[in-house]
């Protein structure tokens, strides 16, 4: 269920904590095969990778600062900003609700949703 507690009458970044500008989320294929399900469970074992799923697509997450993001929480590239970060935009962001249908932290979690138990 999306929670929707934080979602103002208006949409803005304006209040934000730069919540995407502190992670990088790729698009990637569902692993086909078992190497690839290995390479991702590898990819895993790292505290600053996770994965996620939403509407069947698989996006890579990795936790980090963009080099561009200032003290202030505000881009310091703005008007240079890359098209990603112009097409991302409230309310279909981090901070407005959850923007994944199931996210895959570890290893484990991963096989259990490959399994149907996630
Ligand atoms: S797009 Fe969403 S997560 Fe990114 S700064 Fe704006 S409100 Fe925050
Ligand atoms: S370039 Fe600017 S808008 Fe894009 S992720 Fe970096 S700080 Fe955020």
């Amino acid at each position: 269920m999306t929670d929707n507690s934080r979602i103002p009458t208006s949409f803005g970044c304006r209040e934000c904590p730069a919540t995407c500008c502190k992670n990088l989320a790729m698009g990637i294929g569902k692993p086909q095969n078992k190497n690839e399900v290995d390479d991702l469970r590898w990819q895993l074992h790292f505290d600053t990778v996770k994965v996620y799923v939403r509407n069947k697509r698989w996006y890579q997450l990795v936790e980090g600062k963009c080099m561009y993001l200032g003290d202030d929480n505000r881009c310091q590239e703005y008007n240079g900003r890359p098209q990603i970060c112009r097409r991302h935009n409230p309310p279909d962001c981090e901070l407005y609700g959850r923007y994944y249908d199931t996210m895959i932290s570890t290893p484990g979690e991963l096989d259990d949703y490959l399994k149907g138990r996630g």
